[in-house]
């Protein structure tokens, strides 16, 4: 295959113009400028990085994505937090939706047939604010945003001279809740 027809592709749930507004605020407010801020396009929360990935590889991927059965849910973004070893700082949420773990544990399993390796580490549901953080941000306090998760989407990360890109490829909706 040749290298052209490569993507690098991740799925994540991709924030609409008010979350991201509200997700940016929330990044200025408490980092300010520390570390390097993500840019407001590319803010989003990643599912399952899947690498980089030949055609035939997304088709499986899209499949699996289009076979999961889980509800819409509510995701609070209302825990901030530091990877001392990623050095990021991020938007996360402490408590983790059924539905959203029910919506990765799908993936997985669909994408275990594609021949994707499992991801071993557990899943920790947080949007990266910053990076190149050196240290753990001062705590403060900040308004919970809450994000009414009605779909998913497969992304491309394109490098890109000035920084890379996310370009969203795909979208599924999840199930009307309740
Ligand atoms: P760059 O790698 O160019 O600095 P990036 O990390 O934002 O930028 P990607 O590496 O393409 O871009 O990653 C896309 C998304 O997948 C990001 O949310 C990233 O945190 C996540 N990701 C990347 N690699 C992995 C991995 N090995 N395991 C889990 N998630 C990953
Ligand atoms: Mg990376």
């Amino acid at each position: 295959v040749p290298e052209t027809q490569r993507q690098r592709l991740f799925f994540a749930l991709w924030p609409d113009a008010s979350i991201r507004e509200g997700i940016g605020a929330v990044r200025r407010n408490a980092l300010g400028g520390v570390g390097r801020p993500i840019r407001p396009e590319n803010l989003h929360l990643t599912l399952v990085f899947l690498g980089e990935v030949e055609p035939e590889g997304r088709m499986c991927a899209e499949a699996a994505a289009a076979a999961v059965r889980a509800p819409a849910f509510e995701l609070r973004l209302d825990d901030l937090g530091w990877f001392r070893r990623s050095q990021i700082a991020w938007l996360g949420a402490a408590h983790l939706p059924r539905a959203l773990e029910d919506l990765v544990n799908g993936l997985h399993d669909g994408l275990s047939h594609c021949g994707f390796p499992r991801e071993e580490r557990p899943f920790k549901a947080h949007v990266t604010l910053a990076r190149k953080v050196r240290s753990a941000p001062s705590v403060v306090d900040f308004a919970p945003v809450p994000w009414l998760v009605q779909g998913f989407a497969l992304v491309e990360s394109i490098a890109q001279p000035q920084g890379v890109r996310y370009a969203p490829l795909a979208h599924w909706p999840l199930l009307p809740e309740g």
